[in-house]
């Protein structure tokens, strides 16, 4: 028999598809079975992709070591998607692999547990327990028995399948209570192999609701929903339901359905920090038929949910972004709540967006999306319009709440007034107070890390920089010390007394960021307890989900954050949302500024009043005219897509073309230019497309490397995607130097 060949994918991101052959006589694996085979040096573990014809290759195809599966290992339908995400985003086969599969996916031949000793109680054991339950009054069971080993007995009572060691033990159950207890034949000890919890952190105080009586906008909303699902074709809908509507309830009573049908249930969430609540409320409903996954997760948790799913023990399965990939068989909805959100881009190769492939994967399983969102996306929003999307509202919150009292602050009043250093306004202040007085909560967003924007000297105007990239350092306390840190690279240094350049020693701070609107709030209102969530904050495992549930818990009356704390959470005692320099956003070079400052004051100000009581925000800005602002205010979505919209197509922006952004890299600037403009000189050779630039990225220089970028702007993707291709293939010597980001969220 003849060898055939096949493809094979590496989670190796720089590596592409490589061919191999199977001897004949050995079976061609299944598509997404695991095989072995020597690259270079090593032995890697890869993924059968599919069967090719004899390759037409200068190098000898060498055979593969070895089969690990006869069935698919990765289901057939994620390498389908892997494959067309590879493709759209012009992303090497290897690293769309390996951000499709859970860590050491590939290289771990057996499911990964950890062992639990489970204590279980014997027939004699049963006997006891029952003769204590009887006579618990005089209490003389026979074998003499301490209060412990007493309590044991009682609490496997009602376990009929056994409790584990450690929850026991934390009981106050000791181990010695066991032995004893297993010594006198009482109980039995066996070991279990059990997942990991993720639910470990999870927020326990969401409290899990039952199923209620749908609103009447909710039921309407499940009348146009529910036929999408029956119908079992392929459709996207877009749920667009202001803050406070109830759109998770519209999420949970269709999942049900799903389920009901035999099928799966894919739900994406943008942050790490909402899943335990999602994840709490869906598993209250659901139980354990739910599964969880997101980077925040350690490997081994990663690890074990994988498995589970593959293994068909979950039917739901609730994660972020990578979550998109997870081996569900049969999808019959998948749903993308905030689908507005940044996060849902990956900012490495590959660029997807988690709601994109989330559309495709439907789209091969005949599935309905769901898109979520009180703030869509322009680019959402016009396929709605258009009737590629169903549309559905919800413009009322649940038991006629109203939504939040919006006003604005000018700031430049308030620097008249109290001097260029201001951070809290006066309105502001009083308001906070207020609710210290009547034992609510506020908010208090700053969409800026740090304590300060940069350190200038008085004398020679010199800043402090990053020396791997071109920005100033932002300044941090760290106790009594002052810190200048890059929020690029990292790097970090102590400020100096004295002026690097000029030795003057007129450091100064200038601007501001969430540590100082810390340090004003606790001065203002020193008893009040006070807490910070951003990315300084929150490096720590689990640290972001303990305080958002201390804030539940009401230990905390003002919590102050990044956009972190606009996102999602249902605190119904907060009535108060502050937001300081709302335009910080705008004077960005990025064509999605104003959506995106529409997107977070909108959200933050639904954050407030969703408790019986009724919230107000105030939002401090410099230009508080801006129809960002304004139209956040009053919380109208469609005068602001109107107007967006409208400047958009005027500048021929996304959603009215498409783009593509090129970055290319090199050790000097000069370096980087000259090889942007051979691969731009390429492209343009091919037409159906705008090429801007190439021009200095607005990072020239990050972590240590010079940067310069070029975009295409045009109706087709593929023809763009194509000449990229043809141009990379002339100059194949500039692959390993350019980040290429199709429907680039980031501008930098
Ligand atoms: P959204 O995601 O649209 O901002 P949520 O799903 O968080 O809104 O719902 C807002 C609040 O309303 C939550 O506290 C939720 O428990 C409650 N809620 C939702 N639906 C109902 C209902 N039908 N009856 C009563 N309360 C509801
Ligand atoms: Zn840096």
């Amino acid at each position: 028999m003849r060898d055939r060949l096949i493809s094979v994918a590496v989670p190796v991101p720089a590596l592409g598809l490589l061919t191999y052959s199977i001897p004949g006589g050995v079976p061609v694996p299944p598509i997404g079975a695991r095989v072995i085979v020597p690259v270079g040096p090593r032995t890697l573990t890869g993924v059968m992709l599919g069967e090719v014809a004899a390759a037409d290759t200068a190098y000898t195809i060498k055979p593969i070591k070895s089969l690990v599966d006869n069935l698919a290992f990765v289901p057939s339908d994620v390498v389908r998607l892997t494959q067309w995400v590879s493709e759209y985003y012009l992303a090497g086969p290897g690293a769309t692999l390996a951000a499709a599969l859970p860590p050491h996916g590939l290289t771990a031949r057996t499911d990964r547990f950890k062992t639990v000793r489970v204590a279980a109680l014997t027939a004699a054991g049963i006997d006891a327990a029952e003769r204590l339950a009887a006579h618990s009054a005089c209490a003389d069971p026979g074998p003499k028995l301490g209060k412990r080993q007493v309590e044991a007995l009682t609490l496997l009572k009602g376990a009929p399948d056994g409790l584990a060691a450690p929850a026991l033990s934390e009981r106050g159950i000791t181990s010695a209570a066991l032995i004893r207890l297993k010594s006198l034949g009482l109980i039995a000890m066996r070991h279990d192999r059990v997942d990991r919890d993720p639910f470990e952190h999870a927020v326990s105080e969401s409290n899990p609701q039952g199923p209620r009586e749908a609103t009447a906008e909710q039921r309407r909303a499940l009348d146009t929903l529910r036929p999408l699902i029956e119908a079992g074709s392929f459709a996207v809908a877009l749920l667009h339901g202001v803050t406070g509507s109830g759109k998770t309830e519209i999420y949970m009573r269709l999942a049900d359905a799903v389920r009901k049908s035999g099928r799966g249930v894919l739900m994406l969430v943008p942050e790490i920090a909402l899943t335990p609540q999602v994840a709490a409320l869906f598993r209250a409903r659901f139980g354990t038929a739910v599964a969880i996954q997101h980077s925040g997760l350690s490997d081994g948790e990663r690890h074990d949910q994988w498995h589970r799913i593959r293994r068909g023990e979950v039917d739901v399965v609730i994660g972020t972004r990578s979550a998109v990939f997870a081996p569900l068989a049969n999808p019959g909805l998948i749903i993308v709540d905030e689908e507005h959100d940044t996060s849902y881009k990956q900012d490495e190769t590959p660029r997807y967006h988690g709601r994109d492939v989330a559309i495709m994967r439907a789209k091969f399983a005949n599935a309905l999306v769901v898109l979520g969102s009180a703030t869509p996306t322009l680019e959402s929003y016009t396929n709605a319009l258009e009737g590629k999307y169903t549309l559905v509202v919800l413009n009322k919150r649940v038991l006629d709440r109203p939504l939040a009292d919006v006003s604005v602050v000018s700031m430049r009043e308030e620097i008249a007034e109290a001097g260029d250093d201001v951070v809290l306004s006066r309105p502001l202040i009083a308001a906070i107070g207020e609710r210290l007085d009547r034992g609510e909560q506020s908010l208090i967003l700053l969409n800026r890390r740090g304590f300060a924007t940069a350190v200038i000297c008085r004398q020679c105007s010199a800043t402090l920089e990053c020396p791997n990239c071109s920005i100033t350092l932002t300044i941090h306390t760290h106790g009594s010390h002052w810190n200048g840190r890059c929020h690029y690279c990292n790097f970090m240094k102590p400020v100096p007394k004295v002026c690097e350049k000029c030795a003057a020693p007129y450091m100064e701070r200038v601007g501001f960021g969430t540590e100082r609107v810390e340090a004003e709030v606790r001065k203002a209102f020193p008893s009040a307890r006070v807490a910070r969530v951003d990315r300084d904050t929150v490096r720590r495992k689990g640290s972001l989900v303990q305080t958002l549930a201390k804030v539940a818990r009401k230990e905390i009356d003002v919590l102050i954050g990044t956009q972190m704390i606009a996102k999602g959470h249902d605190f119904p005692d907060v009535t108060l949302v502050g937001v300081i320099s709302a335009d910080v956003g705008l004077g960005l070079a990025d064509f999605r500024s104003n959506e995106r400052t529409f997107q977070l004051l909108t959200q933050v100000a639904g954050r407030a009043g969703r408790g019986e009581r009724r919230g107000e925000a105030i939002i401090q800005s410099l230009l508080p005219k801006h129809y960002a602002i304004t139209l956040a205010c009053t919380q109208d979505y469609r005068a602001f897509y109107d107007t967006e919209i409208k400047y958009r197509k005027t500048m021929r922006y996304p959603p009215q073309v498409a783009m593509v952004n090129v970055v290319v890299r090199g050790k000097t600037f000069d370096d980087a230019m000259k090889a942007a403009r051979e691969l731009a000189n390429e492209a343009r050779n091919e037409s159906g497309f705008a090429l801007l630039g190439p021009a200095p990225a607005p990072l020239t220089k990050l972590r240590g490397e010079h940067r310069a970028q070029f975009f295409l702007k045009g109706t087709n993707r593929r023809i763009m995607r194509e000449a990229l291709q043809l141009a990379l293939s002339r100059k194949p010597s500039l692959g390993k130097r350019i980040s290429v980001d199709v429907d680039p969220l980031s501008m930098l």
